[in-house]
């Protein structure tokens, strides 16, 4: 028995794990009830908390803060040893509101967690961008990271994006129906936190090339109040470890430099991994021009005409030619095959665009979609050793393939 609680040991490091908690007070108080219930709901949310020695982040809407009942259930949180962070005043989505009432409801619910936190000496560390939504354009992140910044405000990422807390209404009609129709809704909660855990692990463990920490996403509910043990129970069993925020984000992969710009809140370690494969397609089409343009120059055309797809379209000044092997006989007979006639080619490249979006995975998260393509605006030129250079522009169209990229459309002019 001692060896295979060893070797179980053995076979996976123990996972970091930080807790954090939105929306506090509550995401939907006015539909668990007055002050008595809700302070019920809150007491068993803390209790489960301490139950599993979890230190958590919890992260306030100050627009949820309806009176004098709901600061009780913030000291309660705070008196319990968690961390409140700001979760913004009005909840708005940064993608469509402009950055200065944006920042001035991002600064209102900062006051409001500061004025709470003070009498306890104690700041307002934390924030969590609404819908996990960081800014639509370069302009907008750069403006809210400089708010942050002048603040004190550190951005606390998610990384197990999930949708809690839309089991919420179901489970409050639940407990209206009775026993059974609340089992449905826990088994549910059950499975798709689980399948949420294990799909963001196995994308930050890839991207990071081993056991990755992570922060996990919860929402201040009823259901989260009756599911987070059993929840616990597993992460636990599974080989998670709970952390506090100071001890997980001092993991180097949280200094992570990354600048993703959408519409949509992605979770950290796909924000970084967009920008990384990206990064990856960009440099693998460059090299693609370049070797095509070593292949011209060496005078080898078939080479040179590999990159193009079985049904390349290629468009020129003097009509369209259909097909790779087209396109081959078309410059054989133009340029012949001779290093000599063919000349030195160069390719530039002026621009380049990866065609990809945002998805919405079957449990309900934006994930971004694969690259489905590109266009690159190029300069080419051609020079030979006995006339004068020729230069001009193409506009290409490529598409990815199995083993890298094929330029399907190609307009030279
Ligand atoms: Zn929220």
């Amino acid at each position: 028995v001692l060896t295979i609680a060893l070797a179980s040991l053995l076979v996976s490091d123990p996972r970091p794990l930080l807790v954090t908690i939105d929306d506090l007070p509550l995401v939907n108080a006015a539909e668990i009830g007055g002050d008595e219930q809700r302070a019920r709901v809150t007491d068993e949310m803390l209790r489960v908390l301490a139950k599993h020695h979890i230190r958590a982040v919890g992260l306030v809407t100050g627009s949820r803060v309806h009176g004098p009942g709901d600061r009780a259930l913030l000291e309660k949180w705070i008196a319990a040893g968690h961390e409140l962070g700001n979760h913004s005043f009005g909840h708005l989505s940064y993608s469509s509101t402009d950055p200065d009432t944006y920042l001035a409801d991002l600064e209102r619910g900062r006051k409001l967690v500061e004025e709470i936190l003070r009498p306890h000496k104690k700041t307002v560390r934390f924030f969590r961008f609404p819908f996990l939504r960081e800014g639509d354009t370069r302009e907008k992140l750069e403006k809210a990271r400089a708010y942050l910044k002048k603040t004190g405000q550190r951005n606390l990422p998610v990384t197990i994006d999930d949708q809690d807390w839309s089991f919420e209404k179901p489970w409050l009609e639940a407990a209206k129906i009775g026993d059974a129709a609340k089992a449905e809704v826990a088994r549910e909660y059950q499975v798709a936190l689980r399948l949420e855990v294990e799909r963001h692990e196995r994308i930050g463990d890839k991207l990071l090339g081993r056991t990755a920490p992570q922060i996990l996403l919860l929402h201040a509910t009823a259901v989260g109040a009756a599911q987070w043990d059993e929840l616990f129970a597993w992460l636990e069993k599974t080989g998670h470890r709970f952390q506090s925020a100071n001890e997980l984000l001092a993991d180097p992969a949280f200094a992570i430099e990354h600048s993703y710009v959408g519409q949509l809140g992605y979770g950290l370690w796909d924000r970084i991994r967009v920008e990384r494969r990206n990064e990856q397609a960009k440099e693998a089409i460059g090299k693609l021009l370049a070797d095509q343009a070593a292949a011209w120059t060496r005078g080898d055309l078939e080479a040179f005409c590999s990159v193009y797809a079985e049904d390349a379209r290629f468009l020129s000044p003097s009509g369209v030619t259909l097909g790779r092997q087209a396109i081959f006989d078309r410059y054989k007979k133009k340029f012949g095959s001779a290093k000599e006639t063919m000349g030195e080619l160069g390719l530039e490249i002026e621009e380049l665009r990866l065609f990809f979006g945002d998805e919405v995975s079957i449990l309900g998260d934006a994930v971004p979609s694969a690259i489905h393509g590109a266009a690159a605006a190029l300069r080419w030129r051609l020079r030979w050793a006995n006339k004068p250079e020729a230069s001009g522009l193409s506009l290409i169209t490529l598409v990815p393939v199995k083993d890298g990229w094929r330029i399907v459309q190609d307009a030279s002019m």
